[in-house]
């Protein structure tokens, strides 16, 4: 069993890169861990940050690289998750506008799904307790509560700039694989 003992609001995600160095995303510490252990992975910069292990003492990883190439066709495509809504979505409601926690958010079916709203990026926007519990069965027009914007699927580069605007404590390491990013 790992032990997690982060300091509050401290940086632990690490920044995925393709074999040629291109960003592709942000992932968990705990997702790049696993790469890191199962091989498929380089680690190139550490945060300086430990987690601990029953036996040992290890760094997490900060900048990975994968070991083989993956096309980019592959990785455009952004998983479809509750994490990756509200990634897209900036943590905003998208009825109030206000920023919020992870949890104090929920995801909120446009078309609820009582009406055959689907389940997919077009029909879920993020949405604070209070305004999904206001709107409750009703869409955005009948309950009269306009959304911010339409929501429309991501792609892997929108998720990380977006990871970026949103975390204050992004290393400055990162940018220089950023920048690396293809058009
Ligand atoms: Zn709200």
């Amino acid at each position: 069993m790992v032990k997690e003992n982060f300091k509050t609001n401290q940086n632990r995600s690490a920044l995925l890169l393709n074999a040629s160095y291109e960003a592709m995303k942000v992932i968990s510490w705990q997702k790049a861990i696993v790469l890191w252990l199962s091989d498929k992975v380089d680690v190139i910069e550490f945060h300086n940050i430990y987690i601990h292990s029953a036996k040992a003492r290890f760094p997490i990883p900060s900048v990975i690289k994968l070991r083989t190439y993956i096309s980019s066709v592959a990785f455009r495509r952004v998983r479809f998750s509750k994490q990756n809504v509200y990634l897209r979505d900036g943590y905003i409601c998208q009825y109030c506008a206000k920023r919020c926690s992870n949890k104090e958010l929920t995801i909120d079916h446009v078309i609820p799904i009582s009406k055959q709203g689907p389940e997919n990026w077009n029909n879920v926007v993020t949405a604070c307790r209070h305004c999904n519990q206001r709107k409750g069965n009703r869409t955005p027009a009948t309950a009269g509560m306009p959304l911010l914007k339409e929501p429309e699927a991501p792609h892997w580069i929108t998720l990380v700039e977006l990871e970026l605007q949103n975390d204050m404590t992004v290393p400055l390491l990162w940018q220089n694989y950023l920048n690396h990013k293809a058009g």
